[in-house]
């Protein structure tokens, strides 16, 4: 996961200032100290760091000392505006065409993820309301069009191509024209890569942008690259212009060097990160929820945003409603599970939650968390609809019999069914008069 070791290190300065009534010089200079290397081993641009650090210790020398905080958790606050600073304070949002018809022109390096990303931002923009269209101008390599199309087929989305023209201009003109006569909104103009930055590119990239005149240019790069993919920002900056980043492989890269460099270095922002190879592994960047969550400080608005992506309406009042009433049953145990793997599985889950963050969750933990998960799953759906509704039942021939059924000891199906009780024990609050779940809650 992104900014695992970064993350860890920086919890680990804050621990070392925890518990001191009032912070010295020297305090802040050895931490200090360590949140540079910290930084720089996280593959941080080093400019960037120096800035960083200097700015951290004048706000920590400087700052009025606020009864509500202790001296660690006023470092820790300075660090994360600083560290949300860094990113590009706000989340930066796409612009749309006030005309209500928008281009969009992805350009990038061969194999950062240019094609991949083409489709999940289809998918999320349909998810956003919007009605795109695929448009494919790579014309070297053949592959690259069949690529889109299988890409486009799979978030069902048409894909543009004309595959005997060997001119990307005519393509990506004849691909806006159709966009807006058959009323599509979004046209996501898919371009050519290289291995590197070249003259030949630029230009190609150059008369394409003018053709179209794209109302925003987003730059693809794998952050996986580290410095790389920021110098590839700013070569394809200085050369085309940009509007923004799409960090591609966040999912994969443990150090976030590039993700905290490539806004101060290019003074454009990162707009999404790719956090995986499906198609719906696309998210848009908030650099405060980064910041928070690098600082182990959760992500709360992301959970929150997941939960209500996931959210149903209608299953959620029947829930609610059962919850209220007590009746809360392993069937809907069992329902509440897949709503949690349709939010994309405990781990992504855990690692949003306050103090599980990247640092306080290890992978294992994570494999365990899903083990038990599927365990109970099986446990669940080898009981009759009977057992399911009323546990109770459950006596001890039963229990041999769905033991046998899951493949698992009864010791485990005596355990679910024990934190089974529990949990309605718990919810029993919820059924007296007038308490209200917290939103969140109702949709999980
Ligand atoms: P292009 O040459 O820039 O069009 O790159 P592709 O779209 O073909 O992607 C190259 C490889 O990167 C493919 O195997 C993708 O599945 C993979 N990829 C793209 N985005 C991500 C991501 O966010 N995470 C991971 N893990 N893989 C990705």
């Amino acid at each position: 996961m992104a900014f695992e070791g970064l993350s860890e290190k920086l919890q680990n300065v804050f621990a070392g200032l925890k518990g001191k009534g009032s912070l010295t010089e020297a305090d802040i200079d050895t931490a200090m100290r360590e949140v540079k290397l910290a930084l720089l081993e996280a593959d941080v641009n080093f400019k960037v760091v120096k800035e960083f650090v200097a700015s951290v210790k004048e706000k920590a020398m400087g700052a009025e000392v606020m009864s509500s905080l202790t001296p660690s958790q006023q470092v820790i606050k300075i660090v994360n505006s600083e560290l949300t600073e860094l990113m590009g304070g706000v989340n930066s949002k796409l612009t749309y065409s006030p005309s209500g018809f928008t281009v969009l022109m992805m350009v990038g390096l061969q194999g950062t993820g240019k094609t991949t990303t083409s489709g999940k931002l289809a998918a999320w923009l349909k998810q956003n309301g919007k009605k795109p269209m695929l448009c494919a101008c790579d014309i070297y390599r053949p592959a690259a069009i069949d690529q889109l199309e299988v890409v486009g087929q799979s978030v069902n989305t048409p894909v543009f191509t004309m595959r005997d023209c060997k001119d990307p201009v005519k393509i990506a003109k004849a691909a806006r024209k159709e966009a807006e006569i058959k009323g599509y909104d979004v046209l996501i103009v898919d371009t050519a890569g290289r291995l590197q930055i070249d003259e030949e590119l630029m230009d190609e990239l150059a008369d394409i942008k003018k053709e179209i005149k794209p109302h925003e240019i987003l730059l693809v790069v794998d952050a996986l690259t580290g410095q790389d993919a920021v110098n590839a920002a700013v070569g394809f900056n200085e050369k085309l212009g940009i509007d923004g980043i799409i960090m591609t492989k966040m999912d994969g890269d443990s150090r976030g060097g590039a993700a905290l460099s490539a806004k101060k270095v290019t003074g454009k922002p990162v707009k999404f990160i790719g956090m995986g190879e499906k198609m719906d592994a696309l998210e848009p960047f908030h650099p405060e929820r980064m910041a928070s969550r690098i600082l182990g400080m959760g992500d709360i608005l992301s959970l929150i945003e997941t939960a209500e992506a996931a959210y149903d309406e209608e299953q959620a009042k029947k829930l609610e409603k059962k919850l209220k009433k007590n009746q809360f049953t392993l069937e809907d145990f069992l329902e509440q599970m897949g709503q949690i793997k349709k939010m994309g599985g405990l781990g992504k889950l855990m690692g949003m939650m306050p103090g599980m963050g990247n640092a306080g969750i290890k992978d294992e933990d994570i494999e365990k968390g899903e083990k038990e998960f599927r365990q109970m799953e099986a446990i669940i759906c080898s009981m009759t609809k009977e057992e399911r509704n009323d546990p109770k039942i459950l006596n001890a021939s039963r229990r041999k019999r769905i033991a046998a059924g899951s493949g698992q000891p009864v010791s485990k199906i005596n355990n679910l069914v024990k934190r089974y009780e529990e949990a309605r024990k718990m919810m029993k609050q919820f059924s007296k008069p007038g308490a209200k779940l917290p939103r969140m809650f109702r949709g999980m």
